[in-house]
């Protein structure tokens, strides 16, 4: 099977990594299974997750500059979904007695 164009660029030096694939010309990188742009950012368990939902957390988190962790099971609301997260903290939200913070979608599960 050989590896589509770049949807970006249209070059054909495109490599697979993963479920990934890159164009080394220009940078780009889309997913493997479809063909579309469209970015999906999933919880720990592989449900899709969109802006508004809740979210539960799955494991004590360590919050810098604070004494307490985030603990397994708190409830998060009204999320934000960051496609282009620089890192994996790819959630935007607020967190009762934390105040606003981002996450990693794989430390929380669809409420
Ligand atoms: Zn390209």
């Amino acid at each position: 099977m050989s590896l589509p164009n770049c949807p970006k660029c249209d070059e054909n030096f495109s490599y697979q990594d993963g479920s990934l694939y890159i164009c080394p010309m220009c940078g780009h990188e889309w997913g493997a299974d479809d063909g579309d742009e469209t970015p999906i950012i999933k919880d720990a368990v592989g449900n899709v997750l969109t802006d508004g939902d809740s979210v539960t957390v799955i494991k004590d988190l360590k919050v810098k500059g604070s004494s307490t962790p985030i603990k397994v099971g708190t409830k998060v609301k009204s999320i934000r979904v960051i496609y282009d997260a620089p890192d994996d903290h790819d959630i935007d939200c607020k967190i009762d007695g934390f105040g606003a913070m981002k996450l990693k979608s794989s430390v929380v599960k669809k409420a």
